[in-house]
């Protein structure tokens, strides 16, 4: 079922918006060699809880952290450990917050020092896709409109679009309907409507899009051992046009560059 927000309801969203895109941008200033994922998650936590919140992230099906931090061939799901990040490197982290009975859910991959030529294509490519499906996201248009137009960019390039892990709903919880696939048909699916609060989040890989789940239950890599770069952000469909909550004063977008 998918709940429609009212205009006001959009507007009370905003604060779990803010906050999430307020952390994650404070956790891409940690990004940097020598630093490693669990304290970056431990920032994130205590930052949330600091601002009366809750991580959104924490407890979710059993997921044991308030950031997913997937580096380099992770996709999605990396649980924070002791791995310390080293130059070369590119770490994806996804995070939110809850406050006011709303949720927020953005992601961001951040260079760790200097990547790969094709690593910094990927990232920036599929920034591009993330900021293509938002263009999408306008009422009477389809979900199939967003996907298209994500896998239409990200094939143009070369790159593999994940299948299985998709954009979705946000509302009172994390993970509402519609699911929102980063692949698809002009036309297709359900119709968008203002009031629709959609996670918009492309999962692009650099080769193949083929990806299986770590003994850890969590953790998924692409089956090629290449990179992969995830971009999100939570988006609500208005008559005026799409409005991205996971907004804070610097804007929607965090520098690619982690440690700035
Ligand atoms: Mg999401």
């Amino acid at each position: 079922m998918i709940h429609i927000k009212t205009p006001q309801e959009i507007e009370e969203f905003k604060a779990a918006g803010s906050l999430s895109k307020t952390v994650l941008r404070r956790a891409g200033r940690m990004v940097r060699p020598g630093v490693t994922t669990r304290e970056i998650d431990q920032m994130v936590e205590s930052f949330i809880r600091l601002h009366g919140a809750v991580p959104g992230f924490k407890g979710l099906y059993g997921f044991p952290a308030s950031i997913c931090a997937s580096v380099n061939e992770e996709i999605v799901h990396g649980i924070p450990s002791d791995r310390m990040l080293v130059d070369g490197d590119v770490i994806s982290i996804d995070t939110g917050a809850t406050i006011g009975g709303w949720v927020g859910d953005n992601a961001w991959t951040f260079f760790v020092g200097t990547p790969a030529p094709e690593t910094k294509a990927l990232c920036e490519v599929t920034l591009d896709c993330l900021k293509a499906g938002i263009e999408q996201a306008v009422p009477g248009n389809h979900i199939g409109d967003i996907g298209h137009a994500v896998q239409t960019l990200a094939e143009k390039h070369g790159f593999g679009v994940v299948r299985e892990y998709v954009g979705h709903g946000v509302g009172h919880v994390m993970h509402e309907d519609p699911n929102v696939p980063n692949f698809g048909k002009k036309g297709r699916g359900v119709k968008l409507q203002a009031g629709m609060v959609i996670a918009i989040e492309p999962m692009i890989t650099l080769g193949t899009y083929r990806n299986h789940t770590l003994a850890n239950g969590w953790t998924v890599v692409t089956n090629d051992g290449k990179p992969a770069a995830h971009y999100e952000n939570t988006v609500a469909i208005t008559k005026d046009g799409p409005v991205i909550l996971t907004e804070d004063p610097d804007g929607p977008w965090c520098p690619f560059q982690g440690g700035v």
